[in-house]
């Protein structure tokens, strides 16, 4: 049924990681959730990420196996990455539903089909008018990449694929650099009773079908059903329009890893809490602007740094990966490496009033 108003403080197009952490820091307000499948549906992902992510987001309950660890494997051997800080993998279908129950915003299922200036048009042939308007669409970015608009969706985009199978697996989160995803990686990352086996591949190849398979038959496992697309990496401009972007729609997913829920999330918070300060009257909307393309222009090295070793990783051959990833798992190197790592996108402690979150993943 269609909203009796259909004016709005904030239009947030999509339901994911990144739109409902934005919806959370805009509780109270005059808010609709647009997304083109009802909440919860349609995961891509193998929802591993850092437990404090999911915490963060009122999630907790989603969470379904805590890992400590990383270990990397090649065919010359393996590496085990003690992690700083614990990740899980979790129920992406729960988490959505715990996410948007504490957001307490209006939800749409609609999808956006275009924008006029503040106005978004829709798939239900209702267009709705909002104040504040922002994208996190993922690497489609629907909202700031309508016709007309000055963004160009043009970007570094990976492309996995995984499958769920109930069978047993040793604890961690594993990656996998084997001849069959020669241009990527493949991982498996145990869920509780369930195992999530997929491939990538960093130059955005779609056909992995083949390669799934004959990943999983190393396990005496086949492919049950499939899921995935793609990962959007080369960070754009956050702000386009007037329209504020987060998540993979402004490719926040980090190259190399293909980790993009922490970044989405935290991503998205700044962006909400930005938002609410411009409706409460605290900034005005250029200052908005300027501080949100500031808290991303803080990380754009560390994207470059893991552009590089992206490169690095798609030119060297497996037996070099396997000499760096041995020679990485030192703990003076490590150590500094993650926390490096895991703090991007971290909350300013520089801006007034500003404290670090909970989530901030500090080592
Ligand atoms: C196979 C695979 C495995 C991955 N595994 C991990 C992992 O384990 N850990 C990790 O951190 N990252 C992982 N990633 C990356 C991660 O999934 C993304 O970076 C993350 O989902 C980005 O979140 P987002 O909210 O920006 O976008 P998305 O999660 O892509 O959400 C976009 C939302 O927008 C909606 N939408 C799209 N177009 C429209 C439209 N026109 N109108 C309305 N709604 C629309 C979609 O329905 C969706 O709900 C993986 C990615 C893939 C493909």
């Amino acid at each position: 049924m269609l909203p009796r108003s259909r004016q709005f403080d904030v239009i947030i197009a999509g339901a994911s990681f990144a739109g409902l952490a934005v919806a959370q820091r805009l509780v109270g307000r005059r808010v609709v959730l647009l997304d083109r499948a009802p909440v919860g549906r349609g995961v891509t992902s193998a929802c591993g990420a850092p437990v404090s992510i999911v915490n963060a987001m009122g999630a907790e309950g989603s969470i379904l196996q805590v890992h400590d660890r990383l270990i990397l494997h090649t065919p010359a051997g393996e590496a085990v990455w003690p992690l700083p800080e614990p990740f899980c993998t979790f129920d992406y279908q729960r988490f959505c539903e715990l996410a948007w129950a504490r957001a307490r915003v209006e939800f749409l299922q609609a999808t956006v089909a275009g924008r006029s200036g503040s106005t978004v048009h829709t798939s239900l042939g209702a267009a709705f008018s909002g104040t504040l308007l922002a994208d996190a669409t993922g690497w489609r970015a629907a909202l700031a990449a309508a016709p007309g608009s000055a963004y160009v969706n043009r970007r570094w985009m990976a492309f996995g694929i995984e499958s769920e199978v109930v069978c047993p697996h040793e604890p961690g989160l594993h990656f996998y650099f084997l001849p069959e995803v020669r241009d990527g990686y493949a991982w498996a990352f145990p869920a509780g009773e369930g195992v999530r086996f997929g491939v990538l591949s960093y130059l955005g190849r779609s056909k992995l079908g083949p390669a799934l398979e004959q990943f999983m038959s190393r396990f005496g496992q086949r492919p049950a059903a499939v899921h995935g697309g793609f990962l959007a990496s080369g960070l754009r401009p956050p702000v386009v329009d007037g329209v504020f972007i987060a998540g993979d729609a402004s490719g926040h997913c980090l190259p190399l890893t293909g980790e993009g829920i922490r970044t989405a999330v935290l991503a998205g918070f700044e962006c909400g809490d930005l938002l609410r300060q411009v409706l409460d009257g605290e900034r005005t909307r250029d200052q908005a602007e300027a501080t949100y393309q500031a808290f991303v222009a803080k990380s754009r090295r560390k994207f470059h740094a893991l552009t590089w070793a992206n490169l690095a990783v798609l030119a060297l051959p497996r037996r070099a990966v396997a000499s760096v990833a041995t020679m990485l798992a030192r703990p003076r190197v490590l150590g500094p490496l993650l926390a490096q790592y895991l703090n991007l996108f971290e909350k300013s402690a520089t801006r007034p009033g500003a404290t670090l979150p909970a989530h901030s993943g500090r080592l």
